[in-house]
């Protein structure tokens, strides 16, 4: 693997520019993926950004490194709109729901956990709240307020993004002037509190209506977004780190805050490589929250949902995702999602004969080259399609050796066999599914037995007992549909 090591290169944000990569300490990688704001369901676009990041984590350990894995769980801070004034979308969640804060919290964090468990995602190593870390933000906010790049203001503290520009360089990673900024916001009515228009904050004085608020030094509060991220990642990453990734969408402005905050902090650039997964569309428009224009995952995997109608497994939506590169936008259609299942069962096809593959004296194919070719996909910034397209050039090959029209040696074979393995499951973190789609092959055989059951039930007219078995199903989120070709189930 060494020699792979060297290769791998990574578009990094911050210069434009593809990179050989790096790390700070020799052998060890620490890399930082911003969470999920736990106030809804996750949806299908924000899985595609974890589910980039944990394909990025799986090569890296591939590689033979050590990775530290953290990403934040964002249960405070984070207010409407993304903007600096207004509710805290914990709390406004909480309020409708008539709920307490950490009950939304604890809810959305089971189903985002669950979501990503069925995408076959690996966990981080660490998984650390903005609630839990409110003594290191506060102390994050007095270093930057020492260095005289951040003021106090009735009770809040705001960074001071010209000050900091005088020395700075606010806008290095969204290719942002400073001097645009200023044009493109509104001017301040006196009234504010800020200096600039510019400046964010780190600290927020909260209202007595505010729920989720702390002491401070300067009085009851609660922190700013984007300062939860950079308190985090220095606490257990240290002030420098090697990969800090996210989706696009927070480059601007939480990634930018980011950089002046750790910058201001400690004198240092505090991350080496910033990486940015692009974003999931529907129907040509990104899909968010905000807007209305989502899917959910529950909703594709159990076809109940009106958009696409039609049930997929985790694991082919997994791989329709690793057809794309991480960096370009995707678009979410039936007719997509239908190739992809094709061309991963004809992967997964040629995975299950690989086995039992028969060896020769000699091979007729270029196994070496063959597995090269996928490393210098994945090194030239985790070219996923590339990779995929050269795993089918493994399928052909497969195919031909078990219809006798191609060979192989048996350290070939193995060699082969190997290799495709590691990229199938563990770096593009694909598994087995059974054929009719679903993911547990113990409760297809169930139900098999249960549907079996209910068809005699129906043919001898007992439509109570057909209609029991419906019902204690649906109880259990199995949804039966009876059509003329016989009953179908899927789960939610
Ligand atoms: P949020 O919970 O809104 O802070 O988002 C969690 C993660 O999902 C962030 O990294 C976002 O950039 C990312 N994200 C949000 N919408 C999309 C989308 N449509 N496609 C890909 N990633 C997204
Ligand atoms: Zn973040």
């Amino acid at each position: 693997m060494t020699e792979q090591k060297q290769e791998l290169k990574i578009n990094n944000s911050l210069t434009g520019e593809k990179e050989v990569f790096k790390p700070l300490n020799d052998g060890f990688v620490g890399l930082y993926v911003c969470g999920p704001t736990v106030y809804s369901h996750v949806h299908l676009g924000n899985c595609r950004t974890f589910i980039s990041f944990d394909m990025v984590y799986r090569y890296l350990v591939h590689l033979g490194y050590k990775v530290r894995y953290v990403r934040n769980i964002t249960d405070a801070g984070h207010l409407e709109n993304d903007a600096e004034e207004g509710e805290d979308k914990i709390a406004k969640k909480a309020r409708l729901e008539q709920l307490e804060p950490m009950e939304v919290v604890q809810q959305y964090t089971l189903n985002f956990h669950e979501i990503l468990d069925r995408f076959n995602n690996k966990p981080p190593n660490i998984e650390p709240t903005a609630t839990g870390h409110i003594i290191e933000q506060i102390e994050m906010v007095k270093a930057i307020m020492e260095k005289g790049l951040a003021y106090e203001s009735n009770g809040s503290v705001y960074f001071d993004v010209e000050k900091y520009n005088e020395n700075g360089d606010y806008g290095i990673l969204s290719k942002r002037k400073i001097e645009d900024l200023i044009s493109g916001t509104r001017s301040l009515d006196g009234q504010d509190e800020k200096r600039s228009p510019l400046d964010f904050a780190l600290w927020k004085n909260a209202k007595p209506e505010h729920i989720m608020k702390w002491p401070s030094p300067w009085g009851v509060g609660f922190p700013g977004w984007h300062l939860e991220c950079s308190a985090m990642s220095t606490k257990y990453l240290g002030e420098q780190f090697d990969i800090h990734g996210g989706g696009m969408d927070l480059k601007f402005p939480h990634h930018e805050c980011e950089i002046a905050q750790g910058t201001a902090a400690t004198g240092k650039k505090p991350v080496r490589y910033w990486m940015h997964a692009n974003m999931l569309t529907l129907n040509g428009k990104k899909m968010s929250k905000s807007t209305g224009n989502t899917l959910l995952p529950e909703e594709l995997f159990s076809g109940n949902n009106e958009v696409i109608g039609k049930a997929y497994h985790p694991i082919v939506v997994r791989f329709f995702m690793m057809q794309a590169h991480y960096a370009s936008t995707l678009d979410f259609s039936a007719e997509a999602l239908d190739a992809a299942q094709k061309g991963f069962t004809r992967l997964m096809d040629a995975v299950e004969k690989l086995e039992n593959l028969p060896v020769s004296d000699t091979s007729s194919a270029n196994v070496d080259g063959l597995i090269s070719n996928c490393y210098n996909a994945m090194n030239d910034d985790f070219n996923t399609p590339i990779l995929i397209a050269h795993l089918f050039d493994a399928a052909k090959l497969i195919q031909q050796v078990s219809n006798g029209k191609a060979t192989l040696t048996k350290s070939d074979k193995e060699k082969l066999s190997e290799s495709i393995n590691a990229f199938v499951f563990d770096i593009l973190g694909l598994k087995a599914i059974s054929s009719n789609n679903n993911e547990d092959e113990s409760l297809e055989t169930v139900m098999e037995l249960v549907l079996e059951m209910r068809n005699k039930a129906r043919a001898n007219k007992d439509w109570d007992t057909a209609d029991a078995i419906r019902d204690k199903l649906a109880e259990a989120k199995i949804t039966v549909k009876d059509s003329k070709e016989g009953a179908t189930w899927s789960k939610d």
